[in-house]
C-alpha cells in the first residue's frame, strides 16, 4: 500500500528536501500551500518535484481548514514544517507567531484526534527552545529558557506534542531540529546571506554585506541530512523527541571568513562592535555592523548532543561544517555567474 504522507509548509527549505526524500520512499506526498498572490513554489520547481505532489491549499491559522484536510486524506503521516520560522521578525509580530507556530501545531493534533487517531505526526520543533542555555551541549533533558516569541510559540507545540501523546496516546514526536542550511535556505538567515552577498561581490557587484552579532555560535548541519531525521523518528514503534544537531558549533564570523576563503578572500576586521569593519586582501570593505540586525534578546550558543538519535535512530550527519560553507558558497555562487536571480 502506498503511503500517504501530508506535508505543512511545503514550500520552504525542509519541505522541498523532504519531499524529494518521501517521493523517493514511493510515498504519495500531500503537499500543504499556504494560498498567496505570488508563487513560493521555487523550491520544489528546483528538485524538479513540484509535478510530483499533490498540493493542497493549507493554513494553518485555519482549523477548519485543516479538520478537513485531515479528516477527508487520513494520511498515514503528518509532518508539520509550517511556520513563521524567522526569529528576528517574531519579535515584531509575536501573537501572529503564537498563533501559527504555537496553535497551529495544537489544530493539527486536535484534527489528528478527532479526525485521524492512526495518523502518525511529526513536529518541528527547535534549538531555538534552549535558548539561554541552562548547560552545554543541550540534550533531550535540557531545560528550556526561550528568548524570543518564535521560540516561545515553539515550547508551546513541543509540549503540546507530549501531551496528546501521553493524553491520547497518539503517535506524535518532535525533532529538537539544531539550525540546518543548504542551497534552498531562505536569504533572510544568516548562513543565506553571507554566501549570497559573497557571491554578488564575487561577481563584482557593488554591495557591502551588513551583519548583526558577529559572535553568537550555532550547530549548523545540512538540511538534506536532516530531513532523514524527522522520517526515521515516524517509523519507529514509539513516539519519542529526539535532538538532532551536528555537535559542532561554529561562530557567525567564522561562517563569514570560511565562505569567503572558498572564493579566495582573505577577511581581516578593523574596529570593535558596532563600528567594526571588514576588508578582503586587497583593501575592500565587504562586511560592516548593522545593529537593526542585533536582537532584543540573543542567542548567544548552541551546540546539541544528538546522542539519542543516534544510539535509537541509527542517524547521523553526511556534512561537515566545511562541506555545508562550500556546498552554500558554490551553489550561490554559480547562480550569480549564470545570471539566475537568487531567491
Ligand atoms: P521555511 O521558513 O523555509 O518554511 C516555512 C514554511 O511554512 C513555508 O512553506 C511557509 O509557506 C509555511 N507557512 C508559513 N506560515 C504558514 C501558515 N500560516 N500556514 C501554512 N503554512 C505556512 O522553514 P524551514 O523549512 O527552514 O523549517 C521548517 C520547520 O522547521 C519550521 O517550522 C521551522 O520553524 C523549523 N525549524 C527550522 C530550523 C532550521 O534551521 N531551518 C531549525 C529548527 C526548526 P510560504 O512559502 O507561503 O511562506
Ligand atoms: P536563528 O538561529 O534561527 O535565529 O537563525 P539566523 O540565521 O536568523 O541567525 C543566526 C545568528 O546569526 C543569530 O545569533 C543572529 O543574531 C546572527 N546574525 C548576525 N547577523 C545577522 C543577520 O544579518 N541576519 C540574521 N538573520 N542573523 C544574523
Amino acid at each position: 500500500m502506498t503511503k500517504k504522507a501530508l506535508i505543512t509548509g511545503i514550500t520552504g527549505q525542509d519541505g522541498a528536501y523532504l519531499s524529494h526524500f518521501l517521493l523517493g520512499k514511493g510515498y504519495q506526498v500531500y503537499g500543504g500551500i499556504r494560498r498567496s498572490s505570488t508563487d513560493s513554489t521555487w523550491r520544489l520547481k528546483e528538485l524538479q518535484i513540484l509535478n510530483h505532489i499533490e498540493p493542497i491549499f493549507l493554513e494553518l491559522l485555519e482549523e477548519s481548514n485543516i479538520n478537513h484536510i485531515v479528516r477527508t486524506l487520513q494520511p498515514d503521516e503528518i509532518y508539520n514544517l509550517g511556520a513563521m520560522s524567522f526569529v528576528q521578525t517574531s519579535f515584531d509580530y509575536p501573537l501572529y507567531t503564537a498563533n501559527v507556530v504555537g496553535l497551529g501545531a495544537m489544530r493539527l493534533l486536535e484534527a489528528i484526534r478527532q479526525e485521524s487517531p492512526n495518523t502518525r505526526f511529526y513536529q518541528a520543533s527547535s534549538s531555538e527552545m534552549f535558548g539561554k542555555v541552562t548547560e552545554n551541549p543541550q540534550s533531550e533533558q535540557t531545560a528550556f529558557h526561550p528568548r524570543s516569541p518564535y521560540a516561545i510559540s515553539k515550547c508551546f507545540a513541543h509540549f503540546s506534542v507530549l501531551n496528546y501523546r501521553e493524553a491520547y496516546n497518539i503517535h506524535a514526536s518532535s525533532g529538537m531540529l539544531f539550525n540546518h542550511e543548504s542551497p534552498l535556505r531562505g536569504l533572510e538567515f544568516v548562513t543565506r546571506k553571507i554566501t549570497s552577498t559573497l557571491a554578488h561581490i564575487a561577481n563584482g557587484k557593488k554591495i557591502i554585506l551588513e551583519l548583526g552579532n558577529l559572535d553568537s555560535k550555532r550547530d549548523w548541519g545540512f538540511a538534506g541530512d536532516y530531513i532523514k531525521a524527522m522520517w526515521l523518528m515516524l517509523q519507529q514503534d514509539k513516539a519519542d523527541d529526539y535532538v538532532i544537531a551536528t555537535e559542532e558549533s561554529h561562530t557567525i564570523r567564522e561562517f563569514l571568513e570560511k565562505s569567503a576563503g572558498y572564493l579566495g578572500l582573505k577577511l581581516t576586521s578593523e574596529g570593535e562592535g558596532v563600528d567594526e569593519k571588514i576588508y578582503d586582501q586587497n583593501g575592500h570593505l565587504i562586511a560592516k555592523i548593522n545593529p537593526i540586525h542585533f536582537r532584543p534578546t540573543e542567542v548567544d550558543l548552541l551546540l546539541g548532543d544528538a546522542s539519542k538519535a543516534k544510539t535509537i535512530l541509527k542517524w547521523k550527519p553526511e556534512h561537515s561544517f566545511d562541506k555545508l560553507v562550500k556546498v552554500m558558497m558554490e551553489a550561490d555562487f554559480d547562480k550569480v555567474n549564470k545570471g539566475i536571480s537568487l531567491q
